[in-house]
């Protein structure tokens, strides 16, 4: 039997992708995806986050703020935020810290991502988070903040090894893409994970991965196509020294308990 796959990071609604939904949705056929997070960045790709779920029931709806996207979201964005959960979105992300992007600003992020964290704990809703060079102002707010009690997810793990332990204690759970797996580092934080916290995600149309897990290509070869989500599971059972299927399963309960289960 083909293994069920989900991908608990991607961004359908990305202009990108957005004129390849027909295709990719063959491809998710062919790779039996499913369930997939479609992540939204700003107010403006919100409205495609929630037509993806609308028309495929397996793509479930992420609205967030992106911290790059901070600069320039319109005034009443928290208002548009509230409206598309009024409207059906049922996870809270992309949100996060991001102090690599060109001119960052963390003090204007900080209030940003705290509101939508806080939403998600309120209403005890899926959330999924995006750290780049912000692990200490993450963790800051991580100790001190409310959280859901159904946990957390941090897409594409890229912190230290050590904090893993009490990311964990405090509910998280970590997902890692084909495209990561070539950096040393991740590869020491994947095999620190525990299985029971640990999702497989694409992040595309970003992070490509190196080409022996691009089976599956766009016309533009630099964008990451979704259903290489397969070819992610073969790598990470890999490395983690699984069996594929014992992998697929662990996945699904993983990604099940976090994303579907309301209590
Ligand atoms: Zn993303």
């Amino acid at each position: 039997m083909t293994a069920r796959l989900y991908d608990a990071h991607v961004h359908l609604a990305d202009p990108k992708l957005r004129p390849y939904l027909k295709e990719i949705g063959e491809c998710y056929e062919a790779i039996n995806l499913c369930g997939a997070v479609v992540n939204g960045t700003n107010p403006q790709d919100w409205p495609a986050v929630l037509e993806c779920s609308a028309s495929d029931r397996r793509l479930i709806p992420a609205i967030g703020l992106h911290p790059w996207q901070v600069p320039y979201a319109p005034e009443n964005w928290q208002e548009l935020f509230l409206e598309a959960f009024e409207a059906g979105a049922q996870v809270v992300g992309e949100i996060g810290l991001d102090r690599w992007i060109d001119g960052h600003n963390l003090a204007a992020q900080i209030p940003v991502f705290e509101f939508q964290l806080q939403f998600a704990a309120t209403n005890n809703l899926p959330v999924s988070i995006h750290a780049l060079k912000a692990t200490g102002p993450l963790m800051d707010i991580l100790r001190a903040a409310a959280l859901p009690v159904r946990g957390f997810h941090l897409h594409a793990y890229n912190g230290p090894v050590e904090l893993i332990k009490e990311l964990t204690r405090l509910g998280a759970y970590f997902s890692f893409n084909a495209g990561q797996i070539k950096k040393h580092a991740s590869l020491e934080c994947l095999r620190a994970i525990p299985h029971e916290r640990l999702l497989i995600e694409t992040d595309a149309p970003d992070f490509l991965p190196p080409p022996p897990y691009r089976e599956y290509q766009l016309p533009n070869p630099d964008h990451n196509h979704p259903a290489n989500l397969k070819q992610g599971y073969g790598a990470i059972a890999e490395l983690i020294d699984v069996q594929a299927a014992t992998l697929a399963d662990v996945v699904e309960e993983n990604f099940r308990a976090f994303f579907l289960n309301a209590d």
